[in-house]
């Protein structure tokens, strides 16, 4: 069992690097990637570990992209996270998030919050900052009365303090892994399209941009969503990658490798991806 898709305290999970990695070891994990959103600075700690577990420890990021008016997640696999211009493009990357965070901040306060943007950066435990910390920040200010309930009201993609960034587009956020020396993937699609946004299409123009695969299995998938993304991997000949999007206490009811329970992501998906490296 693998598992291609996970966050560390370096973005907006509880775990730290160190801490997956043996994680991934205990449960007999054959690989685990670390995919934190929009940085690389976890992924030095993750891989010194390397020596001391079996499992193998996969370099990742996951890129916040728009595409079509709407969020897009691209995970890069196998990057490398010493790659100088990699390096330079995502620390521009997290620029972008930092002012994206101070309109975020102005609008709640405009909404009469009382927010400093202390406790913002209090609520994350690296210098990366997510919503996920805004939603912890609100509950402790005593605003929301949970994190979800923070999401709904406030910071959510459909709430009024959410202002969306980047402008990265999939193209681009392909061009930068693949120079990294890595292979990009769509993360999670299906979460945050409507039920008749059409996959198929939009997952074709995708691969002509260069994506080699996307995530067919995912906790949050019921069985006909996976068949549905299975068939389209099959279809389009592309990589079904999948993984649990373990963030630690920060998303409850998660575990590493298997999700809620049933995910099951097979080994010899490992090896498709790497035939793929540049
Ligand atoms: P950001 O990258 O700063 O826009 O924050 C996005 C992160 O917030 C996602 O990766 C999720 O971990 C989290 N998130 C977004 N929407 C929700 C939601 N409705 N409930 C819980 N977590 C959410
Ligand atoms: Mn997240
Ligand atoms: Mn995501
Ligand atoms: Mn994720």
């Amino acid at each position: 069992m693998i598992d291609l898709h996970s966050h560390s305290t370096f973005s907006d999970g509880t775990d730290t690097p160190e801490h997956l990695a043996q994680t991934a070891h205990q449960l007999g994990l054959t690989a685990l990637a670390l995919t934190d959103h929009d940085t690389l600075e976890g992924l030095p700690r993750f891989l010194a570990c390397q020596p001391t577990v079996t499992t193998l420890l996969v370099p990742g990021i996951e890129l916040s992209c728009r595409y079509l008016g709407r969020a897009l997640h691209m995970l890069g696999l196998f990057v490398n996270p010493a790659e100088p211009v990699f390096r330079e493009r995502v620390q521009a990357l997290g620029d972008r998030r930092k002012a994206r965070n101070q309109k975020m901040m102005l609008r709640l306060q405009a909404m009469g919050v009382a927010l400093t943007w202390e406790a913002v950066a209090a609520a994350a435990p690296s210098d990366l900052v997510s919503r996920t910390h805004f939603a912890r920040a609100l509950v402790t200010c005593g605003a929301a009365g949970s994190p979800q309930d923070a999401f709904r009201r406030f910071v959510g993609d459909h709430a009024p303090a959410f202002v969306p960034f980047p402008d990265l587009t999939p193209a681009e956020a392909v061009r930068w892994v693949r120079e990294a020396g890595g292979v990009a993937v769509v993360a999670h699609p299906g979460r945050g399209t409507p039920r008749n946004f059409r996959w198929d299409d939009a997952m074709a123009e995708l691969k002509g941009m260069g994506v080699q695969g996307f995530e067919a299995r995912y906790p949050d998938y019921g069985p006909l969503e996976e068949r549905y993304f299975l068939e389209l991997a099959r279809t389009l000949d592309m990589v079904p990658t999948g993984g649990s999007d373990y963030h630690g206490a920060n998303k409850p009811g998660q575990s590493l490798g298997v999700g809620r329970g049933s995910l099951n992501v097979p080994d010899a998906i490992l090896a498709r991806l790497q035939r793929l490296l540049p």
